[in-house]
């Protein structure tokens, strides 16, 4: 082993740890939560050995740069990879045509879009809608910051239910950025209720996926009932460039 892949190793395993101990503070059982180890802007060198250090969900936010890693590695690895980024009209079908799931379903046209491309690869792509519990401008998803607006996103909501080749299993969320993760706690505990909301109001739907936390917050999250967890930095270290599209933003 490599001093590279025994170091992500043991970042995994220890986050693995501080999962299980989270869920179990709630009791919660361990196995209800999958760690999704984010790799975005890092180069394949990080991505092959996190795959060699057992990893077995990878987290990308572009696109592009997601199917590239994608097709660098060989199919027998056995890895999932999970898009988690927002979705650019025009990258719709990439995303459809490779990823295991969708996080950040974030519009009802893109929704129509990975349906339709969905279709015609043949396929079912599962899907998290995305939703914005802090109200921030810069944030995307449908905007689940006041509850005594979330009747008012039951239509638009219960339309994605229809799209044949899209299968909704839950929530997601990136909250404000705290600089003490129990500041994250309100969020989670938002984004939960709004799913406890949806699960009654559109009993046809699935909605026990929730996707919140990342390497600031993820204890607090699975606390609060995440079954997604989202970490990079605490996994695979700093970020060692900007992608394109972070350099556009
Ligand atoms: C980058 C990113 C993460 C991981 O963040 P870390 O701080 O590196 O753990 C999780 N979720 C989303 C949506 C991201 O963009």
């Amino acid at each position: 082993m490599t001093s590279l892949v025994s170091s992500i190793r043991e970042n995994y395993l220890h986050t693995l740890d501080q999962i299980a101990t989270a869920a179990r503070k709630s009791n919660r059982d361990p196995q209800d939560v999958r760690l999704v180890v984010v790799t975005k802007s890092q180069p394949i060198e990080i991505v092959q050995a996190a795959i060699e250090a057992g990893v077995k969900i990878l987290g990308e936010n572009y696109p592009e740069e997601g199917v590239t890693k994608i097709q660098s590695v060989p199919p027998q690895s056995g890895v999932e990879w999970h898009m988690i980024g927002h979705v650019q009209s025009r990258k719709a079908r990439l995303v459809a045509d490779h990823f295991a799931l969708l996080h950040s379903l974030d519009s009802l046209k893109l929704a129509q879009r990975l349906d339709r491309f969905a279709a015609e690869g043949n396929r079912i792509l599962p899907v998290l809608i995305e939703f914005n519990v802090g109200g921030e401008k810069s944030k995307g998803g449908w905007d689940a910051s006041d509850e005594s607006n979330w009747n008012a996103l039951l239509p638009e909501i219960n339309s994605l239910l229809d799209l044949g080749h899209l299968r909704v299993h839950g929530l997601m969320t990136m909250p404000p950025l705290e600089t003490d993760p129990e500041q994250s706690r309100r969020f989670f505990l938002r984004l939960r209720l709004l799913r406890d909301h949806l699960a009654t109001q559109l009993p046809r739907g699935d909605w026990r996926e929730l996707s919140m936390g990342t390497s600031a917050d993820f204890a607090v999250a699975v606390e609060e009932g995440a079954t997604l967890v989202r970490v990079g930095t605490a996994i695979v270290g700093a970020r060692r460039y900007k992608s394109d599209a972070e350099r556009e933003a």
